[in-house]
């Protein structure tokens, strides 16, 4: 079993940037180099894919996804968001544990791999709960997690209120060298609030949220990241705080890495006007002097990786008033546009854009995925970057359809993935 892809542009970020052909074999890299000349040329068994006036790049690695299965099966399941996935380019995808029951437990973690296995799409890599039941309160088995392969740890859609709790999550986690992810907000001072807390929301008579929020917690997280030596990674950072916080701490050397989401280099508060439920997340869009540090933080390295945080939700859930309707939106369909966007911005060179996506993201959950080395898992995404298409949420393959794009005008579309070098999605004909 052989593929040949020929004639694309590979981009595999620090390694190949240039017109290659990429060969595999059983399921891995076995080749990548300007006009592989092959004694199999000839072969019949040989299958070739033509990616003229293409890129050929390593399927991208979301680590910030919610898949919502076990326990939320109308608004996604692990089906449908690996569906999702590799419709995006994404062939491997980090479930975060709030689902229900909460992934505390070695026999759920199992759950989300079978049901990874049986669908077929993109790599699943499960995220273990910090505390039980995500409380906040009493550790997890993080030992019995990251055997049944938990790639971290996270009780993302809350923070880790008690810092006492964190500090000895992160002491135990250093034990099993997993990263530890915090979702940066402090309860107390987000309490009630439904978005950025600011000049709209008062215009709005909307409850806010303040940037201080976030910024508090992503403080305490570094403190304690320099007290244990653990490895911190910070969820969906929003505030220029938060931002200049992790630049100095890396200066410093601590062990901090961070993403940002497409809607927070692409979106303002503006969005909330209209009361569009569907500018609600968490954290919320922020100001345009927020949107303009995450840029900075992109460009200079302070922010690792580009990260979905994918967060379907069901129409009737989101067509609520906006105070009620619950925070979040998919992102695994529009994140390969989004982020493009930012190279046509001039903010990152393409190779850079491609590394927020695969080989950083690897890098930082010590993942084997990512790259295009020789013997490597053949994860690709075929990318046409010149492809300009509008955001239709109607043909989504995700269960849930609450973006704020749509109806928007984007560059960039994947027409291929492949997972160990099987193709698992292609564009259809009619490009829809
Ligand atoms: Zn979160």
């Amino acid at each position: 079993m052989a593929l040949l892809i020929k004639g694309g542009r590979v981009i595999d970020p620090g390694r190949i940037n240039g017109p290659a052909d990429v060969l595999i074999e059983n399921g891995k890299i076995a080749a990548v180099g300007p006009n592989l000349k092959l004694a199999r040329n000839g072969d019949p068994g040989l299958q070739i894919l033509d990616a003229t006036g293409k890129l050929v790049v390593p399927g991208f690695v979301d680590l910030h996804v919610h898949l919502r299965e076990p326990g939320f099966e109308y608004k996604e399941t692990i089906l449908t968001g690996t569906a999702a996935a590799v419709a995006g380019g994404f062939t491997s995808v980090c479930c975060m544990p709030n689902t229900n029951p909460v992934n505390d437990n070695q026999s759920i973690t199992e759950f989300i791999l079978d049901q990874a296995r049986a669908a077929g799409n993109a790599r699943v890599f499960p995220i273990g709960a910090i505390t039980k039941g995500s409380e906040g309160k009493e550790l997890a088995e993080i030992g019995d997690l990251r055997r049944a392969g938990c790639v971290a740890i996270s009780d993302d859609g809350r923070p880790v209120m008690n810092s006492l709790v964190m500090r000895r999550a992160m002491e135990y986690a250093l034990a099993f060298d997993l990263p530890v992810i915090d979702h940066c907000e402090d309860l107390h001072l987000s309490e009630g609030g439904c978005m950025n807390e600011g000049f709209v929301s008062t215009q709005l008579g909307l409850p806010g949220i303040p940037s201080a929020a976030e910024d508090v917690m992503v403080a305490r997280n570094l403190a304690l990241a320099e007290l244990t030596g653990a490895r911190l990674h910070l969820a969906h950072v929003s505030t220029a705080g938060s931002v200049r916080m992790v630049r100095e701490a890396k200066a410093r050397g601590l062990r901090v890495t961070a993403e940002a989401c497409p809607h927070h280099f692409t979106l303002t508060e503006e969005a909330v006007r209209g009361f569009n439920t569907h500018a609600k997340m968490n954290p919320p869009l922020r100001t345009w002097q927020d949107v303009h540090a995450i840029k900075e933080g992109l460009r200079d390295g302070t922010i690792d990786v580009i990260a979905t945080d994918h967060a379907p939700h069901a129409a009737q859930d989101k067509q609520r008033e906006f105070a009620d309707a619950p925070f979040g939106i998919v992102g695994l369909e529009t994140a390969l546009p989004l982020t493009l966007a930012l190279v046509e911005e001039g903010i990152l060179p393409l190779e850079g854009a491609i590394a927020k996506l695969t080989t950083e993201p690897a890098r930082v959950f010590s993942l084997a995925q990512g790259s295009l080395a020789p013997g490597a898992d053949a994860d690709l995404a075929i990318v046409d970057p010149e492809r300009s298409w509008e955001v239709d949420p109607a043909r989504f393959r995700s269960k849930s359809r609450n973006t704020p794009f749509a109806g928007w005008k984007v560059k960039g579309r994947v027409t291929a993935t492949l997972v160990s070098g099987r193709i698992v999605y292609e564009l259809p004909e009619d490009g829809r």
